[in-house]
């Protein structure tokens, strides 16, 4: 067995008149995330993950915020992309664990259309995939409202290459 970890983390300021996005799910809120794509920062942050366990680098050298194809992009394409790249041919997903920071809004109620969103676009079954929201106890940028993070594991497997 071969097996890969890769974590991922990433951060979005929040700005007035953007929508709200994470794991693909529109949350309602004043505020949404700012970016090129449609700033979904959970989704980065594992797709970021998923790039790391095979070393392939990160999300920006596969979808340049430079790149007019990525403007306003819905980031679970983006994932799925990622996946479809030939070097995660023969790699299964044994398991997803993604904490979102947000002071707020509250995420909780949200939690099991974001892990259906990612079990879908991953073709993964939903037990497989942890997502968990916390707060920043009103400290730094967080706490501060201007914006959030996000942070994934992912453990990948396949088989022992044949010789
Ligand atoms: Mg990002």
């Amino acid at each position: 067995m071969d097996i890969r970890i890769g974590q991922g983390c990433d951060v979005h300021r929040y700005e007035a008149g953007r929508r709200l996005v994470l794991c693909g799910v529109a949350i309602p809120y004043e505020k949404g995330l700012l970016g090129h794509s449609d700033a979904d920062a959970a989704v980065h942050a594992l797709i970021d993950a998923l790039l790391g366990a095979l070393a392939l680098g990160d999300i920006g050298h596969f979808f340049p915020d430079t790149d007019p194809a990525w403007k306003d992009a819905d980031s679970l394409d983006l994932l799925r992309k990622t996946l479809a790249h030939p070097a995660f041919r023969g790699w299964t997903v044994s398991n997803i664990d993604l904490t979102i920071i947000a002071q707020q809004p509250k995420l909780a109620p949200h939690i099991p259309a974001m892990r259906q969103a990612l079990a879908d676009a991953m073709n993964l079954p939903v037990d497989r995939i942890s997502v968990k929201a916390k707060t920043n106890e009103n400290m730094g940028f967080v706490g501060r409202l201007e914006g959030l993070e996000a942070r994934a594991v992912v453990l990948l497997f396949r088989a022992e290459p044949s010789l």
